[in-house]
C-alpha cells in the first residue's frame, strides 16, 4: 500500500517521504539517506514518526 511517512533523521530534521518511492531520498540537512528504493517497497533508514494516509 502506498503511504506517505513522516520520518525524522538522526540529525533531528523531519521529512515527508513516499513509502513506495522509486527514488532515493536524502536528508535536506545532513544528506544521509533516509530512504532507498528496493523494487517495490522502499527501505527506510530513519525513524518513522507517523504514517500519513
Ligand atoms: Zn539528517
Amino acid at each position: 500500500m502506498s503511504r506517505f511517512l513522516k520520518v525524522v533523521c538522526e540529525c533531528g530534521e523531519n521529512a515527508i517521504v513516499f513509502g513506495d518511492s522509486k527514488r532515493a531520498v536524502n536528508c535536506r540537512k545532513c544528506k544521509k539517506p533516509l530512504l532507498k528504493p528496493r523494487g517495490g517497497r522502499a527501505r527506510i533508514y530513519c525513524r518513522i514518526v507517523e504514517v500519513l494516509s
